[in-house]
């Protein structure tokens, strides 16, 4: 009798933990499709995907597994902002929690860059717990893809510019859980430490600190 309810038991985990990595497994593979031949800014113009990857798997290590539609609502999180992709498609592939997540963290690009901005400011203290997860990760992944090797003028500015943003949004963010907390602190520390002593430098003796904009990125 014993041996048959442990069964059940061993059964029941299986089915939730199958479920779980058919989420996340799916929402990897819709992901990997919609955003496919995009390229992220930063960092070599390394495939799109590499930053949902990013995002996903910090989310899966800051809650040790236990959240699987976080996870996936990671792989998921720039599908309805940059491609066609509904809130209500979501929903029926991923469940109703899933497609929240995305939208919650979903600009409106109709906007201009500094009221998008400025709205992803003003309404983090608001957002759900797994919001403001996604939100901290995602920052912490688009500050480490500006840290670049041999950054030009433009390239440093936009750091900084990013770092500065980053933190008045994840401010809002902040409390939910410490390893994320952790990570994005020593990630802006990084940045702002790259800021200032990026090796490029290096390779030009003599150059002033300053260089004009190679590119004249932004
Ligand atoms: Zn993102």
């Amino acid at each position: 009798m014993e041996r048959v309810v442990w069964r059940a038991e061993q059964k029941g985990s299986c089915e939730v933990m199958l479920t779980g990595l058919r989420l996340v497994s799916e929402a990897a593979d819709l992901a990997a499709r919609r955003h496919s031949g995009m390229a992220r800014k930063g960092r070599g113009n390394e495939p799109y995907i590499n930053h949902l990857a990013e995002v996903a798997n910090l989310l899966a290590i800051a809650t040790e597994g236990a959240d699987a539609e976080l996870v996936a609502a990671g792989w998921l999180h720039d599908t309805v902002e940059d491609t066609p992709t509904t809130q209500q498609e979501l929903a029926e592939k991923f469940g109703p929690r899933v497609a929240a997540l995305v939208v919650e963290v979903t600009d409106d690009m109709t906007l201009p860059k500094d009221q998008r901005r400025h709205r992803q400011i003003a309404d983090a203290p608001h957002k759900s717990l797994g919001a403001k997860l996604i939100k901290i990760a995602d920052k912490i992944s688009n500050i480490r893809a500006r840290i670049l090797p041999r950054p030009t003028q433009g390239e440093r500015d936009d750091l900084c510019d990013y770092v500065a943003f980053a933190e008045k949004v994840v401010a809002g963010c902040f409390g939910v859980n410490a390893m994320l907390d952790r990570t994005f602190e020593e990630t802006v520390k990084a940045g702002k430490e790259h800021a200032v002593s990026a090796p490029f430098v290096s390779n030009l003796v003599g150059a002033p600190f300053n260089l004009p904009s190679a590119d004249g990125a932004r």
